[in-house]
């Protein structure tokens, strides 16, 4: 895959590219190790005329109605969709993601969720209620705009996250300031780009680069009405407690464990392939990765054999070329931390390696400095493993093995964290009865992973609070004010009389 190396990156307020006088830094290309851009860090005073931009645009486009605002957010849900394979190259390149995915997937969804946004709003999404309460007095609502709102990325869905916050933010007729990851910048100044060319007007949606420390700025800045943050947990619960002392609204939508059961009648091919997905896509980098797998006893032969069998059908290579389908791991950091856990389950953990493991995979040509490792599977797990307690997000799936249903299902919900849960079987009515019984926000029955925009998607636990998408996505974007309205002309008072 050829590199490109990218304009440098700034700031983006007031509708367009300003200087930031921040410190700069590489952001690289995973699959590589060479550098793409530099990207220069906003300082205290470049965030506080991010915010103040985002300030002064607020009472136009929070007046401007409904449907109009729909229709400028449309126009650039269709330049995403014409500029979808050049974006998706950029993220391909920022992000190690194969093409194959970005091209269908991350630039899709986020045009599909503003498309949703857009619509619902000029179909009538922001109205309000209306309640007679007697004949001449009745109570009515509004749902209002925050303000200013803050958007904070994690670096594996790059662009979908910042069309995920942007769209209900910017359709509910708030502005947005939009911090990236570090680690994945180069989409963030594009989308910018784009809101501007489609008419939004200049202020509304206002990008800054940098580390925690922005994100830390922002999250604590008065001029700020919301913090939507998608991330670890532990950076989560800073962000939350942050914006909890400045009584702000919050969004968090953070990581997970989550336990994929295949129940006893699965069909074990069918099992296999929704493992796989929940596993190996997008190299494990997934938030709702099913990575503790369930199994029956008797299922644990026939399962491994064929899970085996389709490890093979996993490719990595040249990133654009459509039949690769794996990539590397994201950074540098990052991948030292995956084989981290990789080696700890081998050393520590004592679990069974079924396949890959900590050596470095054959060398694809031109990418031998990337960042790549083996799909692994570990097997003849127990829940009291590291690998199986803590998110490694990254290409490792833990099997474990189970007696009976109640069993397994009481063994899925022992962690703190509750993001995503799905069951494998043929048996429908026993499907709804596990998924009843699973703690986690996100479930799904014989499938995994699909995430549509009128599908609202949030943890449980402490895997967040609050969702995103679906009618209730919008919610987290708007206040009410209820006004109660009496035409009688008697004032109701204690005071009338001596
Ligand atoms: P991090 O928590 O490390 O970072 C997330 C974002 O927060 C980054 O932009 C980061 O900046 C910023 N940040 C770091 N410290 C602070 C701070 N003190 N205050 C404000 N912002 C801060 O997460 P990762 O980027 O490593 O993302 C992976 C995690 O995200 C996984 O746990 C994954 O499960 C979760 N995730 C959850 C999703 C969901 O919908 N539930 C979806 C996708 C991912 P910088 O990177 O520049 O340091």
């Amino acid at each position: 895959m050829a590199n490109s190396f990218y304009p440098p990156r700034h700031i983006y307020y007031d509708g367009k590219p300003k200087t930031a006088s921040g410190s700069v830094f590489r952001s690289i290309n995973p699959s590589t190790a060479q550098p793409l851009a530099d990207v220069h860090t906003a300082s205290h005073s470049d965030i506080d005329a991010a915010v103040h931009s985002a300030q002064r645009a607020f009472h136009a486009w929070s007046s401007t109605p409904p449907i109009a605002r729909s229709r400028i957010l449309l126009k650039a849900v269709q330049i995403l969709r014409e500029r979808n394979d050049e974006i998706a190259e950029t993220e391909t390149q920022d992000t190690g993601k194969p093409f194959s995915e970005t091209s269908t997937v991350d630039v899709v969804t986020g045009a599909d969720v503003l498309e949703y946004f857009a619509n619902l709003v000029a179909a009538g999404g922001l109205n309000g209620e209306t309640t007679q309460l007697r004949e001449d007095a009745w109570v009515y609502t509004k749902k209002e705009p925050l303000g200013v709102c803050v958007g904070i990325g994690a670096w594996n869905y790059p662009i979908q996250i910042a069309l995920w916050k942007s769209a209900p933010c910017l359709v509910a007729g708030n502005t947005m300031v939009y911090k990236p990851s570090e680690v994945t910048p180069l989409h963030a100044q594009i989308l910018a780009e784009i809101f501007t060319e489609a008419g939004v007007p200049p202020g509304v949606f206002n990008v800054v680069n940098g580390a925690g420390d922005v994100g830390a700025y922002l999250t604590s800045h008065e001029g700020v009405a919301k913090v939507s943050f998608t991330g670890q947990v532990s950076t989560g619960k800073k962000v939350a407690s942050s914006a909890a002392a400045g009584m702000k609204y919050t969004t968090m939508e953070l990581g997970g464990k989550s336990p994929l059961l295949i129940l006893p009648d699965a069909d074990v091919d069918q099992a296999v392939d929704g493992a796989m997905m929940a596993n190996f896509f997008s190299t494990g980098q997934v938030c709702t990765n099913g990575t503790r797998v369930f199994i029956p006893e008797a299922m644990k032969g026939p399962f491994e054999k064929k899970l085996l069998e389709k490890m093979d059908y996993i490719r990595p290579g040249d990133l654009m070329d459509m039949n690769t389908n794996f990539g590397p791991l994201v950074s540098e950091i990052h991948y030292g931390k995956v084989l981290g856990y990789i080696k700890h389950g081998i050393e520590v953990d004592k679990a069974t390696l079924l396949c890959g493991g900590p050596d470095k995979p054959k060398a694809i040509e031109g990418m031998e400095d990337g960042f790549w490792v083996k799909p692994t599977v570990f097997t003849d797990c127990t829940d009291s493993m590291k690998i199986v307690q803590e998110e490694i997000f990254g290409p490792v799936m833990m099997i474990l093995t189970y007696k009976d249903i109640e069993e397994a299902i009481q063994r899925a919900n022992a962690t703190p964290l509750g993001l995503a849960a799905g069951v494998f079987t043929r048996d429908l009515n026993l499907a709804h009865k596990v998924i009843a019984q699973l703690e986690a926000g996100i479930t799904w029955v014989n499938t995994w992973g699909e995430s549509p925009a009128e599908m609202s998607v949030g943890g449980w636990k402490q895997s967040g609070l609050g969702v995103e998408n679906g009618k209730r996505g919008l919610e987290a974007w708007v206040r009410n004010k209820s006004t109660l309205v009496d035409m009688s002309g008697n004032v109701p008072t204690v005071f009338s009389k001596l």
